[in-house]
């Protein structure tokens, strides 16, 4: 396929649930297409309705027949379904998986229902990101429920069914310590939990075990519906089907449903934002031989990995770590004392140094990317000496940045109160200018320009 023509057919069989075109568009967005961009653009003002509807729970806890089951209840009602299953472990996609086979004979000849299988081919975004754009496709078709089911419980299927609409965990007794173990993932992100097989040995204490995990929980929301099914015997399915609808309707006018897609929305900028930017990383700056050349440069010590990602970051055009916060001043009676307090705590101060442009003296210590500075004056006309007259701690907050001249120039245009229009030495032999708290910042800033690495 190509060309506009092309998706504008597709997209509008798409919106008519075209079966094929259905089938096909989820393909181009699996296989990260140059097209799909533009037929998702063309179906996104037409998605945003119809609900879904995560499972997930280990395998073997009889997901797919319970999907099955509230497919054909969900049918009964006269409600159109799609489903997704989404299995990163599978190599193949487009209904290959076995049991999507089995199913698809289940409801080949309803045209209400549309099955498809997920799993990792060419996108960039990963499986995660097919499989949002996969459900854009299936809200925009009019499926008015769509269950995503995975096979399993790993961080990119933990992900995609925690941001449904409503989020089904299954489990099954005889799990023993696993609840334990899943616990961490899975068990959060439950609306429902529903334990199938629930004729077999083991159910009370599968309950007890869910009931005692939800008894910790702090949350405001009421907790978790438990539904006992079986499955495969059709039982459980109809009270399921209604917990979903009660949960819907109580979402829905909570505003927690709204809140629930924002996130879902986010998600999906967030990640076509980081596409792009790697995309255009390993284009640029990132490809193979530099690659080399850069980690070489770090096995040899010669840079450390964050300013090896500065580089990398530079040469894309774009502003590297400046504007971070290089440290924080903290103005002290007494630097032994304040250094004796802080080592106390676990922080190994770095050396005392002397500036005496500014009559004082000053300690450095590292607090993750960043520092605090102590300051003892050391002389009374000091300016730390005169903030410690009026009060103690906070004295400024120093931001690192590219170009000191630059953004002084750009701070005097836009009439912010400088202390220093042309910069001064500072600490550690870089050069510094300050800025008046009155410049609405609330607290003094000192900028620092960042030191430019030595040539090698
Ligand atoms: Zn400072």
């Amino acid at each position: 396929m190509g060309g506009a023509q092309g998706i504008d057919d597709l997209a509008r069989g798409v919106r008519a649930g075209d079966e094929r075109a259905l089938a096909r568009a989820i393909s181009l967005v699996e296989d990260g297409h140059p097209d799909a961009r533009g037929l998702l653009a063309a179906v996104f003002p037409h998605a945003g309705t119809g609900l879904v509807v995560g499972v997930t729970g280990p395998p073997g806890a009889g997901k797919s027949s319970l999907v099955d089951r509230l497919t054909a209840r969900l049918r009964e009602q006269g409600r159109t379904v799609g489903i997704v299953a989404v299995d990163p472990t599978s190599p193949f996609s487009g209904g290959a998986i076995l049991g999507d086979r089995i199913r698809m004979q289940a409801h080949a000849t309803d045209p209400g229902v549309f099955i498809r299988s997920m799993a990792t081919r060419g996108h960039l975004g990963g499986l995660a990101a097919a499989t949002d754009q996969a459900l854009t496709l299936l809200q925009a078709s009019g499926k008015e429920v769509i269950l995503v089911e995975t096979v399993g419980v790993g961080q990119d299927e933990v992900d995609i069914v925690g941001s449904a609409d409503v989020s089904i965990v299954v489990l099954v007794p005889g799990l023993g310590d696993e609840v334990q173990a899943l616990k961490a993932g899975i068990m959060e992100i439950a609306d429902v939990f529903v334990v199938n097989k629930a004729d077999r040995d083991g159910v009370e204490s599968l309950l007890a075990e869910i009931e005692a995990m939800l008894s910790l929980s702090d949350s405001d929301e009421p907790p978790p519906r438990i539904v006992r099914t079986v499955a495969v015997e059709d039982r459980g399915t109809t009270e399921l089907l209604e917990a979903l609808d009660e949960l819907h309707r109580r979402t829905e006018a909570s505003g927690a449903l709204a809140g629930r897609r924002r996130h879902r929305l986010q998600r999906q900028l967030e990640r076509a934002v980081r596409e792009r930017l790697m995309g255009h990383a390993f284009q640029r700056v990132l490809a193979p031989g530099e690659v080399e050349k850069t980690v070489a440069r770090m096995v040899d010590r010669v840079i450390d990995p964050y300013a090896a990602a500065d580089e990398a970051v530079e040469k894309m055009g774009l502003p590297a770590t400046s504007r971070r916060i290089d440290h924080l001043g903290i103005a002290v009676a007494s630097l032994a004392e304040a250094v004796k307090s802080w080592e106390a705590l676990g922080f190994p101060v770095g050396e005392t140094h002397d500036v005496p442009t500014e009559k004082v003296r000053a300690a450095f210590l590292a607090v993750g990317e960043s520092r605090l500075e102590l300051l003892e004056p050391t002389a009374p006309s000091s300016a730390i000496a005169r903030f410690l007259e009026k009060r103690s701690g906070l004295h400024h907050v120093c931001i690192l940045v590219d170009d000191l001249d630059a953004t002084l120039a750009e701070m005097k245009t836009r009439g912010v109160e400088l202390v220093d229009e042309v910069p001064r030495p500072g600490a550690e032999g870089c050069r510094v200018a300050f800025v008046h708290p009155r410049a609405a910042t609330g607290v003094l800033l000192e900028l620092k320009e960042k030191t430019k690495p030595p040539e090698p």
